[in-house]
């Protein structure tokens, strides 16, 4: 019986992967999306979440964005406003229901819902619940534990417009003011803003920040009170109806890309970043199909273990356990870390097929892929002389074949779900 060397070839592109390959990895980038609402959400779309019809409407919408999530296994923080949890209290019965849209969403493994506030006691527009006074209202909808994330807040003084920072009070348990028999304190800052997005504190990483000034936010105090949980730069990683989501793949692609390759070797640095939603977009044509498109569009990167899908408490949970001393920290603001390109990307995902590489002729030889996506379509390509036996078609994750003769034959398969 006569041998024959066969080369296996298997490196090919993947858009969608069920196993990681591990890959020494610097500088992981830790991915989820997050969306707000507004508690000017109807002037957008003209729904009241007070009314029954209206939310059941929106109810669906963000229905969709969850289970497209889930469905890919991505991250996603909901970060609520009192309008959006009153109507789920009062349309979804969630004092008693188990079933409410906000306690099913965070009782999933993929969605943590949090905090978003605008407290404006008085006046016109006025929202009479602040930050405590929203965690006392999700706790009323059953969740599990009570929320440790303050989902947006004023970093500094502003003065024109003149609104003032928000978020020092908070370093200490501060009351509700329409519950004030309930009291909140925050672990994690997120989303350090400004009036109108004009000067926003982006940045990625964790640290503690010393004072809210321009001088002082970025400083570390081993003894503060209060995280930043660095979200990212805003305006480039935003998944509005408009968005090309091409272009906003590229971005998050080419990223990843960059924070590894420049600052590889550097123990300390941290990237956790948002892509940021939006309640106002959702009832937008197709918007959870561009949530989904977005999804596959980026998985090269997760597949190589360049990008992470984790939550916010899972990733700073993380950061903890790698960094026990309080003079551990990590900021890196957005226009020090890498320029941001819309360029196409070319990650690309290393599949394996396993086989024989030393074979007998005239007996069936089967070759796997080793990490088959489910409702992915395949491209063998098999050079020499061979018979097929089965399988080795589009639709097959292994190929059976039966070599004739010759010295050296090939086999490699593409993997693809777009
Ligand atoms: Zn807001």
């Amino acid at each position: 019986m006569a041998q024959f060397k066969l080369i296996i070839c298997s490196c090919l592109i993947c858009y969608l992967c069920n196993n990681i390959i591990s890959q020494a990895q610097n500088v992981p980038v830790y991915l989820y999306f997050a969306s707000h609402n507004e508690t000017n959400d109807i002037t957008y779309h003209g729904l009241d979440y007070a009314d029954a019809a209206d939310y059941a409407t929106m109810r669906g919408y963000v229905k969709q964005v969850c289970d497209t999530i889930m469905a890919y296994n991505a991250r996603y923080e909901m970060m609520l406003e009192s309008n959006f949890i009153l109507g789920c209290l009062q349309n979804e019965s969630a004092h008693t229901n188990p079933d409410d849209l906000i306690e099913w969403a965070d009782n999933t493994a993929q969605i943590e819902i949090q905090p978003h506030n605008h407290f404006k006691p008085f006046g016109f527009g006025a929202n009479p619940y602040n930050y405590a006074d929203l965690c006392h209202l999700l706790d009323s909808c059953g969740l599990s534990s009570t929320s440790e994330v303050m989902g947006g807040f004023i970093w500094r003084n502003f003065t024109s417009p003149p609104v003032n920072q928000d978020w020092t009070q908070w370093q200490t348990p501060q009351p509700g003011f329409t519950f004030p028999f309930y009291s909140w304190k925050p672990t994690l800052l997120w989303g350090g803003g400004s009036p109108n997005h004009i000067d926003d504190y982006d940045a990625y990483g964790i640290w503690k920040p010393q004072a809210a000034t321009i001088a002082g936010f970025g400083i570390h105090n081993p003894t503060g009170a209060l995280v930043n949980f660095g979200s990212g730069c805003s305006e480039d990683f935003i998944l509005w109806d408009t968005t090309n989501v091409a272009l906003l793949a590229n971005r998050i692609l080419n990223f990843a890309d960059s924070v590894n390759l420049h600052f590889a070797g550097n123990a300390n640095a941290f990237f956790c970043m948002k892509v940021m939603m939006n309640f106002r977009n959702f009832p937008s044509p197709g918007y959870a199909a561009k949530v989904g498109q977005l999804i596959r569009l980026i998985q090269p990167d997760v597949c190589n273990g360049v990008l992470h899908w984790q939550g916010i408490m899972e990733t700073y949970t993380q950061w903890l356990a790698a960094h026990p001393n309080p003079n551990d920290y990590y900021l890196s603001r957005c226009e020090n870390t890498v320029a941001i390109s819309n360029a196409p990307n070319t990650a690309t995902y290393t599949i394996t097929l396993n086989g024989p590489d030393s074979v007998c002729a005239n007996t069936p030889q089967t070759y796997t892929v080793n990490n088959p996506a489910a409702g992915s379509t395949y491209i063998w390509t098999i050079t020499g002389n061979y018979t097929i036996v089965s399988g080795c078609g589009s639709n097959n994750s292994s190929c059976t074949l039966q070599w004739t003769g010759g010295t050296a034959g090939t086999v490699s398969v593409t993997q693809s779900t777009l």
